[in-house]
């Protein structure tokens, strides 16, 4: 089949040289110039593990094309939009990128029968706001779809070539002939294509990353009262999650969840409820418990020291999650803040991340934040060491390297390492959750 996919990021970027494997022409378009000519050469502008190699097989079969030109999607019989969705101000979906595309591209689209799929996530209602905006222009021959995407960053392709399970929301039936067409190669019973109405579909994204987002926010209350009670949360998951019913996946007690989609996604929501006059009260529990739990690291931080002033720590993670760059939402962002603001200086190492942290304060903390090449450069000075993101590399780290710390103190939160194995080799060691 000929698609286009509009919006080459994550999610455009995946869905497109996936679809291209499986044996569709793929042109993707952005407005990004440097991104599309980075494409062209063969490299990806973002870490994602095999994307690179799927990335030249498929240009160099000549079935994934790079363009910034819209007219270029002439051809397509179905139009992917994966453009950015950020909160705005008041929390709710910035639906512009979406909708100025979509306004724009009955001017570039052929004669031919065209789907128009949103796989941006969107507000309940915007594939019906999508359609008007499109019927303006054209009124045959087209028709618009929901097709939210589930794919988690760092087994981004794996997930999209064997998801869990593919939801199309649809109510035209040549489409969903079109769509079920295309998803054949990637559905079957163990993954399957559920066909409903737009909206549900639309809900169903955002109840996927809301209840996604409650699990993290509850086992970080039960890790919040652990340490309390005098409890050690990892057991306790580990005993929850044994349940069917409650599963073991999602139960890691942290510094809370990041990353571009579940904070706003829970945002989102909360403003869609509000805005058919529903208090939806667990969204608004989240929303806080996160909030708090992000701040939990530094807390710990300023408990043992007091006074920051004139202290260096190594940083150890900058990612909102571990293989990937992403840094959208990171706690590790806030660490960073809240150290400086309270007058310490940090080193901070990533192994993917870093140049997009380097992007994201620009000219800030120039004098107190360095951001190194390797995990040992980042202790050097250091009084103590935080972690915020569960890398593998981190885990196998030897604790040997920690003996350069001039405290001797480290501060998990990402419950990486044992309490007992810490002490025993000498360190202060505060993690999340666990007090026994
Ligand atoms: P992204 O920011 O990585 O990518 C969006 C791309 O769209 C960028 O390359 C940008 O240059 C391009 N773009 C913006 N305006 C454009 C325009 N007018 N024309 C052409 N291109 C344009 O975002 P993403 O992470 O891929 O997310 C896209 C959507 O998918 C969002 O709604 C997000 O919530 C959703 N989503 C993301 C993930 C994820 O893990 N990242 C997972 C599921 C769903």
């Amino acid at each position: 089949m000929n698609i286009a996919v509009i919006g080459t990021g994550y999610v455009g970027l995946v869905t497109g040289v996936c679809f291209a494997e499986i044996g569709n022409t793929v042109t993707c378009v952005d407005i990004d110039e440097r991104k599309i000519a980075a494409l062209r050469e063969g490299h990806s502008p973002i870490y994602e593990q095999g994307i690179e190699d799927l990335l030249r097989q498929n240009s160099a079969r000549g079935r994934l094309h790079f363009t910034t030109d819209m007219a270029d999607v002439a051809h397509a019989a179905v139009v992917f939009l994966a453009l950015p969705t950020p909160p705005q101000e008041d929390g709710s979906a910035d639906l512009r990128a979406v909708l100025t595309v979509a306004e724009a591209l009955p001017d570039f689209l052929g004669e031919q029968f065209v789907v128009v799929v949103n796989k941006s996530t969107v507000p309940v209602g915007t594939a019906d706001e999508v359609r008007q905006v499109i019927m303006k222009k054209r009124a045959n021959n087209v028709a618009v779809v929901s097709n939210p995407e589930f794919l988690r960053e760092g087994i981004a392709v794996r997930d999209f070539m064997e998801p869990d399970r593919v939801v199309l929301g649809v109510s035209d039936e040549r489409a969903e002939l079109v769509m079920r067409e295309l998803y054949a190669p990637l559905t079957d019973e163990l993954h399957p294509l559920l066909v409903m109405d737009e909206r549900s579909a639309e809900l169903t994204k955002y109840a996927a990353n809301a209840f996604l987002a409650t699990k993290i926010s509850f086992i970080n209350e039960v890790a919040n009262l652990a340490e309390r009670v005098g409890a050690n949360v990892e057991e306790v998951a580990r005993a929850i999650g044994a349940d069917t019913r409650i599963g073991a996946r999602f139960l890691q007690a942290g510094i809370g969840y990041g990353g571009s989609c579940f904070p706003k996604d829970v945002l989102a929501l909360d403003r869609t409820a509000q805005a058919h006059d529903y208090e939806f009260r667990i969204l608004r529990a989240v929303l806080e418990a996160n909030q708090a739990q992000q701040a939990r690291l530094v807390e710990k931080v300023q408990t043992h020291y007091g006074d920051l002033h004139g202290k260096t720590f190594a940083l150890w993670g900058l990612a909102f999650k571990p293989d990937t760059d992403d840094i959208r939402e990171s706690p590790a962002l806030k660490i960073i803040d809240t150290l400086i603001a309270a007058g310490a200086t940090v080193r901070a190492y990533d192994p993917e991340a870093a140049a997009n942290v380097a992007r994201h304060f620009a000219d800030k903390h120039q004098a107190t934040l360095v951001l190194v090449d390797t995990p040992e450069e980042a202790l050097e000075g250091a009084h103590a060491l935080l972690i915020a993101t569960e890398w593998k590399v981190f885990r196998n780290a030897d604790p040997q390297v920690f003996a350069q710390l001039q405290d001797a103190v480290i501060f998990d939160g990402r419950n990486i390492f044992e309490p007992h194995v810490m002490r025993e080799a000498g360190f202060t060691y505060y993690s999340i959750g666990r007090a026994v």
